[in-house]
């Protein structure tokens, strides 16, 4: 069991629910999942029906997670890794959508962001300061490539072409969860509310006093003890995710070692310290912050800047860019 990593943004919710003159409250229940926290708040005039539909979309999380599970030995993922070179594989709609999706950043990123990227991830452990020889991050980069993924829509399959190849969905599968998860809230007839995979966050409708929901962008370079923040953004109807070089990772004779990835090389990308996105779903939020982290902050811009999303970029020397859509959404801390 891997430890359970740091948010990279904080949910700024109030501590209790609020409630409008018998009005609809806010409800709210976190749960450990796809080895993190998830948290759920929706907004409902019943408490029976706020819980069961929370509950719900945990379940609908947990049923994805174990199937794109990298380590879960029964997941689909697992299946497609262990048939790399050999065969390909019949997977479920919810599989194929992420494998689909992963693959269409994959390739408006120019491969930056590559979900191939498990043979040289698994070397690398954060936790223990573990790094692979530079010899060991070459023999493995040709089987880094998602032009080595075939999939087969018509028969739901997927085919990884050489042995050797590990799909690792870690880059896009928590926005897809909260995505998920928010489809369910819908459906179990919640109208409001706010899913947060860690820092995957998807919000819809608004609080129940009528205001945007509150997500806090963390300072990638803490000054004091607390979480300090950088930024805070207020959104309905929006996914934001962020992705930093401050979650997982270890500093080695002053150099830091981050778990995201230059497909290229195979070793950190060097260019920025944190990325957020803000876009309409959480997997495209989720799936950008990774391939804008690896772009660094000119290509990274003009990639969101193409696809209609926003972005704030906290560059290698701590500069701060943003799209002119973000400062619609977000207010900066004094001194920010
Ligand atoms: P987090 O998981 O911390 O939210 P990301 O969304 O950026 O952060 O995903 C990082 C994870 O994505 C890594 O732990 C790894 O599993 C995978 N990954 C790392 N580099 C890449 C890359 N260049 N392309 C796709 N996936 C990557
Ligand atoms: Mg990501």
């Amino acid at each position: 069991m891997k430890a359970v990593k740091v948010l990279t943004v904080l949910l700024l919710l109030t501590a209790t629910a609020v409630s409008c003159s018998n009005g609809p409250v806010e409800y709210r229940k976190t749960k450990p999942l796809m080895d993190t926290i998830v948290t759920i708040t929706v907004v409902s005039e019943s408490d029976r029906k706020a819980d069961e539909a929370i509950e719900s979309a945990f379940s609908v999380i947990s049923r994805f997670s174990d199937k794109i599970d990298f380590f879960k030995h029964t997941s689909e993922l697992s299946a497609v890794n262990r048939n790399a070179g050999i065969a390909a594989v019949t997977v479920s709609p919810e599989t194929l959508g992420v494998i689909e999706r992963a693959l269409y950043i994959a390739k408006i990123s120019g491969g930056a962001f590559d979900p191939t990227i498990g043979p040289e991830i698994r070397m690398w452990d954060f936790a223990k300061k573990v790094r692979p020889s530079d010899e060991e991050i070459r023999k493995n980069l040709p089987l880094v490539n998602y032009r080595d993924i075939v999939v087969d829509r018509s028969r739901s399959t997927v085919f990884l072409r050489k042995r050797g190849m590990l799909m690792d969905l870690g880059g896009i599968a928590k926005g897809y969860a909260a995505d998920l998860a928010l489809a369910d809230l819908k459906k179990e007839g919640i109208a409001a509310g706010i899913v947060a995979a860690a820092g995957d966050i998807r919000a819809f409708g608004l609080k129940p006093g009528g205001e945007a929901w509150r997500v806090g962008i963390m300072n990638p370079r803490q000054k004091s003890k607390a979480d300090e923040l950088i930024a805070t953004a207020r959104l309905s109807n929006k996914a934001v995710s962020t992705s930093g070089d401050y979650e997982r990772y270890f500093i080695e004779n002053g150099r830091r070692y981050h778990h995201i990835l230059d497909p290229k090389t195979g070793y950190p990308a060097a260019g920025c310290r944190s990325v957020t996105v803000i876009s309409d779903d959480g997997i495209f939020a989720d799936g950008f912050t990774t391939a804008v982290f690896v772009l660094g902050p000119e290509k990274g811009m003009r990639l969101v800047r193409d696809c209609g999303a926003d972005a704030l970029i906290i560059d290698r020397d701590g500069g701060v860019h943003t799209t002119p859509g973000l400062k619609k959404m977000v207010a900066f801390e004094n001194g920010h």
